[in-house]
């Protein structure tokens, strides 16, 4: 029996969780496998017949691509298709999926498993290399099969993902959302969209663990405690019982839960919205049961994950109806598609960029792209006829682009005999922030990307925890500009959101109101906690207590500021509040 062990790395998303390691990221002998029923072994048989093929073309392309380049030898990657071809392999993987139901991916994984454990068996050095080919080409077809449209990958009892790379929205998404307790990853920020899809379904989350395969095995029992940044490995029985002993009261939960379907006031009366971001149509079902005010920014986006081509009108436009439909009366902000940046779909061949969150992305593909452009709109009007919805820009950076897009918007209202929803900016480029002025004259409304905004103004990657302490919302610099576009916003009679994860952080609530901020939209599971939180605060005494925020100019003395207001304006109502993960 191994030890138990602990590695530490940066908390992502807090909570804790326990279940057993999941590996995605590398060829790895799994815990869990995957049974079939019998009516399935001719799908799975043909599925790996395809895969086959793919890949073979796919190593024949790159070898054309890199022949005469002089750095590799492309004979190597004859091997591989030498291993797609061969009879024993082909010959197991199918005898496997056929005697003893189990799908494609499990079949390919024990298969390759087996030729590896002989290749590292074997006296040879030619048979020992083969075990790197071995592992290559396993994961080369097993990535194919989750490629697969929709595909999620379920499990029998709790796991913790452990993923070795930098993690990402398809992570989450091709995995048993139900069954994931926890991530663990050697890579990622706090406001990637990984994390913010883990956020919004309550997945603790801890990155920055060094050399995750070697101190974790596929099926450890892992406790993750990412409050404390901490994944233990192999916890003792206790520390997993005083876990499940320390969770928080469900009546707390349901009580909070259920007073909060209501509007939120501030203490003197003044009204608040919180609305919620959602990504996939469920969500929307999440944000009614969280008490959702409206959804102030639906990531479009997400209709493209794990795609192949590009979402036809009509398949589009049932993404719409579906959530217009959900939210009913309450209001609904569309953005158009931010592709790019994290968010790259497999089937749009983006340029490779040194910057890509700097490069070609969200309004400036959809001003490039037309085609698209105008599906979407098509899609969303045709859904939205009798909805109350809107439409958002992200990444406008100067008024010229809103002018060009919105003029796109307008002429396909025109072709399609609808009336132009009301349109608005999304500000997360520090220019347009900069130029909020003239945009307000323009625009029906605003919202605050503050996950771009922070990492444009401090060139910090949001994805990219080394430099993740220049990522800080209570950086007095970042704090002005925030309240200074908040009053543009007041000054014009123009509603302005914010629905970056900062407007999510219960830390953050009072020094928001402070500024004058009147709609929050966060991750669903945190609507109760933050609409809580307003009803503690009064908006005047809110104001007065963040009006001298001119005076700060360090980050570590606004974080003592805060903490002040925090004790000042809340009490401990801050400390006693669950987390997002505990509902
Ligand atoms: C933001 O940048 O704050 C935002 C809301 O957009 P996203 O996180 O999807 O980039
Ligand atoms: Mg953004």
């Amino acid at each position: 029996m191994r030890k138990e062990k602990r590695v530490t790395g940066l908390s992502i998303v807090p909570g804790k969780g326990v279940g057993k390691a999941y590996f995605v990221g590398r060829a790895t002998q799994q815990t869990s496998l995957v049974s079939i029923s019998r009516q399935d072994v001719g799908d799975q048989i043909m599925r790996f017949n395809e895969i086959r093929e793919r890949a073979k073309e796919e190593y024949r392309k790159y070898a054309e691509s890199i022949n005469g380049a002089g750095t590799f030898d492309a004979s190597i990657l004859n091997i591989y298709e030498h291993i797609l071809d061969d009879p024993a392999f082909i010959g197991q993987v199918v005898e496997t999926i056929t005697t003893k139901l189990f799908d494609l991916e499990t079949s390919i994984r024990l298969v390759s498993n087996d030729f590896i454990k002989r290749f590292s068996a074997a006296g040879t050095s030619y048979f020992k290399e083969r075990v790197s080919d071995m592992v290559e080409v396993c994961e080369k077809l097993v990535s194919y099969i989750n490629l697969d449209e929709g595909r999620t990958r379920t499990f029998l009892e709790p796991i913790v993902l452990v993923v070795l790379r930098t993690f990402t929205p398809s992570d989450i998404l091709r995995h048993d959302i139900d069954k994931m307790q926890a991530i663990v990853s050697a890579s990622g920020g706090k406001t990637s969209h990984a994390a913010i899809l883990a956020r919004s379904y309550g997945i603790p989350v801890v990155s920055g663990i060094r050399g995750i395969s070697e101190v974790i095995r596929p099926g450890d029992q892992l406790y993750v405690d990412a409050d404390r940044a901490t994944v233990f490995i192999r916890p003792p029985a206790s520390m997993v019982a005083r876990y499940e002993r320390e969770k928080p009261p469900r009546e707390e939960i349901n009580r909070l839960k259920k007073k909060w379907k209501r509007p939120a006031y501030t203490r003197d009366g003044i009204a608040i919205e919180v609305m919620s971001n959602v990504s996939l149509v469920n969500d929307v079902d999440t944000a009614n049961e969280f008490g959702a005010d409206g959804v102030g920014l639906v990531r479009s986006e997400y209709l493209l994950a794990n795609r192949k081509e590009f979402p036809s009108e009509d398949e589009q436009g049932s993404f719409y109806e579906s959530i217009f439909k959900k939210i009913g009366s309450k209001h609904c902000v569309v953005r158009m598609m931010d592709i790019g940046g994290d968010k790259t779909p497999d089937f749009l061949k983006m340029p490779s960029e040194f910057n890509p969150f700097m490069g070609w992305r969200a309004i400036r593909i959809l001003l490039e792209r037309q085609d698209l452009f105008e599906i979407q709109l098509r899609a969303a009007m045709r859904a939205g006829q009798k909805a109350n919805y809107s439409i958002m820009l992200p990444m406008v950076t100067t008024l010229q682009e809103w002018l060009d897009a919105k003029a796109v918007i307008s002429g396909v209202a025109k072709k399609l005999g609808v009336k132009t929803p009301p349109c608005g900016v999304l500000f997360e480029v520090p220019l347009a922030v900069l130029e909020m002025g003239s945009f307000m004259r323009e625009i029906d409304f605003a919202s605050i990307g503050t996950n771009d905004l922070l990492q444009y103004l401090s060139a910090a990657d949001r994805n990219n925890p080394k430099v993740n302490y220049l990522y800080n919302p209570i950086e007095p610099a970042f704090l002005k500009i925030l309240r200074s576009a908040i009053d543009t916003s007041k000054d014009h009679g123009k509603p302005l959101s914010i629905c970056g994860e900062m407007a999510g952080d219960p830390f953050h609530t009072a020094l928001l109101v402070g500024f004058g901020l009147k709609r929050f939209s966060v991750n669903p599971r945190t609507i109760p906690i933050i609409k809580e939180l307003i009803s503690t605060i009064s908006f005047a005494e809110a104001a007065e207590a963040t009006s001298h925020i001119e005076a700060l100019d360090s980050p570590d003395e606004t974080e003592r500021w805060v903490k002040r207001i925090n004790r000042r304006l809340v009490g401990d109502v801050l400390q006693k509040l669950p987390l997002p993960s505990d509902f």
